[in-house]
């Protein structure tokens, strides 16, 4: 699974990340119960986890959390160290901050072109239970559409 996600990450980097080129990135598959998440530890640790259920999904889905993720990776670099470190307290601890960061890391993978594939995922996780509770942070599948047509990256995929 490590070396299908790494494939997969070198693709979407080289395609669509010049920021990310040549940064380290270290990938990680637990048991969580939603499918991943992105830290920074600044300077050098970034890292990524996957959850253990994403195995069962197909490569197009598993591009759509890639692209997400590394989305959020790039979105840390320009915000800079302190204000990152600020960043954190907020996700943690407000709601509102978690939803702000998720839509917008949604739209940007939507702008790097990766709109359809962003859009399977979210009909997925629409579909499961163990999502119902962060779904709301995140873009529906209908705003995913309406934005990507909006900027027209609805029919192209990366
Ligand atoms: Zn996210």
């Amino acid at each position: 699974m490590k070396k299908r996600i790494r494939i997969i990450a070198e693709k979407i980097i080289e395609d669509s990340f010049p920021l990310l080129k040549g940064k380290r990135i270290l990938f990680f598959v637990i048991y969580l119960r939603f499918f991943g998440f992105s830290a920074w530890i600044p300077p050098f640790m970034r890292i990524i986890v996957f959850s253990t259920r994403t195995k069962a999904l197909d490569d197009f889905a598993l591009t759509g959390i890639m692209a997400h993720e590394l989305c959020h990776q790039e979105r840390y670099i320009l915000l800079g160290v302190p204000r990152y470190l600020k960043f954190i307290v907020s996700y943690t601890f407000s709601d509102a901050c978690r939803t702000a960061e998720e839509r917008a890391t949604d739209r940007l993978t939507i702008e790097k072109g990766y709109a359809r594939q962003l859009y399977e995922l979210t009909l997925i996780t629409h579909n499961d239970k163990k999502h119902s509770n962060i779904i709301d942070n995140y873009l529906t599948p209908e705003e995913i559409r309406s934005y990507a047509e909006s900027i027209g990256k609805w029919n192209i995929t990366a």
